[in-house]
């Protein structure tokens, strides 16, 4: 019997993702309307996908005030910003071949020239696919590469399986925290019930960064990237 999760996951991962999930989004209903607006919350599932980033360049963020390091890493950052963009148009006019609708928010779904506000959260989708839980640096933690990943999104109602969430291993370990040069990160574990506020102070990060954009250009130090022992191939997590 045909299986289209399995023809999508294939598809996805010929055109470079390396973690395929499917969301049901009901439960996140209310939030997606309020960032995104009734079209983008009128989907009842999503395809989560996510491409790596590359460990040599993440593992050099430790010099985050290196122009080499700094060039590089936005360098990444975008390629595999476009190359995801790539991936979910292909994925979504597959979803749209079949008969069924698809709507692909591109990895980075920015509204304003501030960054920040998006019109979607990739990391709830990814998250209610079961690709990973939220850290305590408000990323997106994998199994499998830790925070070392970018994500895009395609909305859908195509009657696809979906996962669930896992659980979150962030456990008493408080390395990005530690790590982060604007303190902006508070060591406090991701509850669905608290405001991301207790967790992180989104303004500091943004201070600090803004500072970063004026000497160097538009990217963030990503130590909190760098740092978190998962995907971490010279750190264990304990
Ligand atoms: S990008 Fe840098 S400043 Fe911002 S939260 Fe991460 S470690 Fe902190
Ligand atoms: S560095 Fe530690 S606390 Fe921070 S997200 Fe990774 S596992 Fe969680």
């Amino acid at each position: 019997m045909r299986n289209f999760n399995e023809e999508l996951m294939v598809y996805s991962k010929s055109l470079g993702v390396d973690l395929f999930g499917v969301a049901e989004l009901s439960s996140a209903k209310s939030f997606i309307e309020k960032q995104g607006g009734p079209h983008v919350a009128g989907f009842p599932r999503a395809v989560s996908l996510g491409m790596r980033l590359l460990d040599d360049v993440v593992d050099q963020l430790v010099n985050h005030g290196d122009l080499v390091t700094i060039s590089t890493y936005r360098g990444l950052y975008m390629a595999v910003n476009a190359a995801l963009d790539r991936a979910a148009l292909l994925v979504a006019k597959r979803i749209q071949d079949e008969g069924f609708r698809a709507y692909p928010l591109p990895a980075s779904s920015m509204l304003n020239n501030e960054g920040l506000e998006a019109s979607f959260s990739h990391k709830v989708a990814a998250n209610l696919a079961g690709l990973g839980w939220v850290g305590k640096n408000c990323l997106l933690i994998t199994l499998e590469y830790g925070p070392r990943l970018r994500f895009a999104t395609v909305l859908t109602d195509a009657p696809l399986t979906t996962g669930s969430p896992i659980k979150n291993r962030c456990g008493s370990c408080t390395l990005c925290a530690d790590i982060c040069p604007s303190k902006a990160i508070r060591g406090r574990a991701f509850n669905s019930d608290e405001p991301r506020d207790v967790r992180i102070d989104a303004s500091l990060c943004d201070m600090y960064t803004e500072n970063r954009i004026q000497t160097f250009g538009d990217v963030n130090c990503g130590l909190c990237v760098y740092v978190c022992p998962h995907g971490n191939k010279r750190k264990k997590p304990s």
